[in-house]
């Protein structure tokens, strides 16, 4: 029969996260690789409330990269 195949796309991080100063919820603003290692992604979110920012670091692996 019909069987969904949940599949999670990672295109922009929906992750909520609390403001540590106002506990509101944080909206997303921005994401973009360091320069020193482009695998590691900084998203940054920010709060309505207090306009305070908090930076995510997270790890992005690449599967099929060039394989040397
Ligand atoms: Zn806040």
């Amino acid at each position: 029969m019909g069987r969904r195949s949940i599949t999670t796309e990672s295109a922009l991080p929906s992750l909520i996260i609390p403001c540590p100063r106002c506990a509101k919820r944080m909206s997303f603003r921005s994401a973009r690789t360091t320069k020193a290692e482009p695998r590691i992604l900084d998203t940054t979110y920010a709060c309505d409330q207090c306009g305070a920012e908090v930076i995510c670091t997270s790890f992005c692996r690449h599967d099929a990269a060039q394989a040397a």
